[in-house]
C-alpha cells in the first residue's frame, strides 16, 4: 500500500515537468515548503491541474514515492477568485510568494507564516482596487521579518536605551531599530536611514496592527517611500 498523508497548503508555483506533468511548490502548515509532482496535468482535461493554480488554498492528498513524492488529489478551499481578476492584486501576491520563496527553505515549518500568507492573500482579495499596493507588499515584508525573528526596536534607542523623542532619529539597519540624534552619526552612514515621526508612528501600527486595519490608515506620499525604503533596505540587510 502507498503512503499518504494530507496537508492544508497555499499553492506558490507551477512548473513543467516532462511530458505532461509539472512540479507544483506549495507551503503548508505542517511540513513548510514542499515540491511535489502532480500526473497528467499538462493535459488539456485534467480537474486536479485547476485545483493547483498558484495563489490558491487547497487541501492536498500526498503519496509518498520513492525519488519524488506525488500529489494524489486537491481540493481548492479558496482561489481568491477577485484576487485573481486584478492584475495589481496578482502582481501584490506574486511579489511577496516570490520573497517568501526566496527565504523560506524546502521542509522548513512555520504555521505563523502560513497564518500571515492566509492573511495577507485574504486582505488583497477583499481589497479596494486603488490599494496602495507596493507599501503593502512591504507590510508584508514587515511582518514577516518580525515573525522570523528580526522584531525591530522602535521605542528606544538602539544605542543609548534612551526614550526615543520626536525629534531627528535616524533607524539603524546594522543595530535593527531606531537610533536617537544623539548617538547616530552625523556623517552619512550607510546603515543608518533617516526616519520621520509619522513613518515611526506607522511601523509601530504595523506591528500591532492587522492588514485591513491598516489600510484605514492615509499614508502621505513621502511617508509612503520613506516607510518602502527603511522596511525593504532592512530585509535586504538581513537577508542578502
Ligand atoms: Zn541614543
Amino acid at each position: 500500500m502507498e503512503e499518504t498523508y494530507r496537508v492544508k497548503a497555499v499553492v506558490l508555483y507551477r512548473s513543467s515537468f516532462g511530458e505532461n506533468n509539472t512540479i507544483v511548490t506549495i507551503y503548508t502548515t505542517e511540513k513548510g515548503k514542499l515540491e511535489l509532482i502532480a500526473r497528467g496535468t499538462k493535459k488539456s482535461k485534467s480537474k486536479l491541474a485547476a485545483h493547483l493554480e498558484p495563489i490558491t488554498l487547497v487541501d492536498v492528498m500526498v503519496v509518498r514515492g520513492k525519488k519524488y513524492d506525488y500529489i494524489g488529489s486537491a481540493i481548492s478551499e479558496n482561489c481568491y477568485f477577485d484576487l485573481k481578476n486584478s492584475l495589481e492584486k496578482i502582481k501584490a501576491a506574486g511579489e511577496v510568494i516570490r520573497i517568501l520563496n526566496l527565504i523560506v527553505k524546502t521542509g522548513d515549518c512555520d504555521k505563523e507564516i502560513f497564518e500571515l500568507l492566509i492573511s495577507y492573500f485574504d486582505f488583497l482579495n477583499s481589497a479596494k482596487e486603488e490599494l496602495n499596493y507596493d507599501l503593502f507588499v512591504q507590510l508584508f515584508v514587515f511582518k514577516l521579518l518580525i515573525k522570523l525573528g528580526h522584531r525591530p526596536e522602535l521605542y528606544y534607542c538602539v544605542s543609548c536605551h534612551s526614550k526615543i523623542l520626536p525629534l531627528s532619529n535616524k533607524f539603524d539597519l546594522s543595530k535593527g531599530g531606531i537610533i536617537c540624534v544623539k548617538c547616530f552619526s552625523q556623517l552619512e552612514k550607510k546603515y543608518q536611514l533617516i526616519i520621520s515621526e509619522n513613518s515611526i508612528k506607522i511601523l509601530r501600527l504595523a506591528i500591532e496592527n492587522d492588514f485591513k486595519q491598516l489600510a484605514n490608515i492615509s499614508v502621505n506620499k513621502d511617508i509612503k517611500k520613506e516607510i518602502i525604503n527603511i522596511i525593504n533596505s532592512f530585509f535586504k540587510y538581513n537577508f542578502n
